[in-house]
C-alpha cells in the first residue's frame, strides 16, 4: 500500500492531543467521548500526537499524555503515531496541491497583515518561489456547511470569513489544519469527536479534504468544560493537569460531565467498559459549553 493511501473500516475514531501542555479535564472529556463513541459502534480508536508546532510544545507534556493514557487504561487499537515523524508526507501533499495550482507562496509578514483577520489575497497572483515563504491554500467564495451531531448545522464562507489560509508557515512549521486532514484521511478516519473550540476550524478542514478528494467525515463537537472565570479549560488558563493517581475518580466525573448514566468506581478499564455499554449521545448537552464549572 502506498503511504498516501488510506486505511478503511466502518467506524474509525481518534483522540488527537497536542502536547502544548499537560492533559486537563477538558482533554479527558474528549478522550472519553471519542473512545466510547467508537467502541459503542464496534469501531476502532486510535491516538495521534499532534506535535508539528515545535515552538509550542511544552516540555514533558508528551510524557504526561502517555502516562495518563496508561493510567486511565485507554488502549488504542494501533500504535500511537506522532506527527513530527510524518513531515515528509505533509510536504508531499503540499506538492500535490502545488501541481494543481491550489496553493501559493506568501511573503506577507504578520506586521504587514496587521490585525486584519481576513487575508486579502495580496500574494495570490505573484507567483513567488516556495522556498522560505508561507504557503497558503486558495479558497472559494462559496458556503461550506456540515451537520454536526451535537451542534447542528454549521456553515462558513471561507472567502468572506477568513481568506486563503496558511498550510505551512514561513518558519517551515506545518499547520495543524493540513496535518489533521492528511492524517485523518491516511488513518482512514470516519468520525471526529473533539471539543467545540474546534468547530470553526471544520469548514477549513472540509475544504482541504475536498480539494484532495478525501471522503467527508462525521463530526461531533463536544461542549467545553469552563472554569469559574468563564474560560475554557486550557494550559493558558492554568487548568489543573490530570492526576493519573486519581484516574477512577476523574473518569467518573468525566462520564457525569457528559451527562451519561453513572458508572461504578472500579479500575479504569472496567469503568470505560461500562461507559461504552451505556453510551448515549442523545444525553450529551447540545451546547458549546457545559454549565457546571471545572478547574
Ligand atoms: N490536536 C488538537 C488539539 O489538541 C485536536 C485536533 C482534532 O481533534 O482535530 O486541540
Amino acid at each position: 500500500m502506498s503511504k498516501l493511501q488510506s486505511m478503511q473500516s466502518a467506524y474509525m475514531g481518534r483522540f488527537a492531543p497536542s502536547p502544548t501542555g499537560p492533559l486537563h479535564f477538558g482533554s479527558l472529556l474528549t478522550a472519553v467521548a471519542s473512545y466510547c463513541d467508537a467502541k459503542s459502534q464496534q469501531g476502532t480508536w486510535l491516538v495521534r500526537i499532534e506535535d508539528t508546532d515545535i515552538p509550542r510544545i511544552y516540555p514533558d507534556s508528551e510524557t504526561h499524555i502517555l502516562h495518563c493514557l496508561d493510567a486511565f487504561e485507554f488502549e488504542p487499537d494501533a500504535e500511537i503515531i506522532f506527527q513530527k515523524d510524518r513531515l515528509e508526507i505533509y510536504e508531499e501533499v503540499i506538492y500535490q496541491l502545488q501541481q494543481l495550482n491550489l496553493v501559493y507562496a506568501c511573503q506577507c509578514t504578520r506586521k504587514m497583515l496587521g490585525s486584519n483577520a481576513i487575508y486579502a489575497g495580496t500574494c495570490r497572483n505573484l507567483n513567488l518561489a516556495f522556498e522560505h515563504q508561507a504557503i497558503r491554500v486558495r479558497v472559494n467564495d462559496q458556503l461550506i456547511c456540515f451537520e454536526d451531531r451535537l451542534q447542528g448545522q454549521h456553515c462558513s464562507n471561507l472567502a468572506h470569513d477568513l481568506g486563503d489560509f496558511v498550510l505551512k508557515r514561513r518558519d517551515g512549521i506545518i499547520n495543524y489544519q493540513l496535518a489533521v486532514v492528511v492524517d485523518d484521511y491516511l488513518q482512514g478516519m470516519t468520525h471526529v469527536v473533539r471539543g467545540a473550540d474546534l468547530l470553526d476550524n471544520t469548514e477549513r478542514q472540509i475544504w482541504l479534504g475536498q480539494l484532495l478528494g478525501y471522503p467527508r467525515l462525521q463530526y461531533m463537537h463536544l461542549p467545553l468544560a469552563m472554569n469559574a472565570q468563564g474560560q475554557k479549560l486550557s494550559k493558558q488558563n492554568l487548568a489543573q493537569a490530570l492526576d493519573p493517581a486519581q484516574a477512577p475518580q476523574l473518569l467518573q466525573q468525566a462520564i457525569r460531565a457528559l451527562h451519561q448514566l453513572p458508572v461504578d468506581l472500579d479500575r479504569p478499564a472496567r469503568m470505560l467498559q461500562q461507559a461504552v455499554a451505556q453510551w448515549d449521545v442523545s444525553r450529551i448537552p447540545r451546547a458549546t459549553q457545559l454549565e457546571q464549572i471545572y478547574q
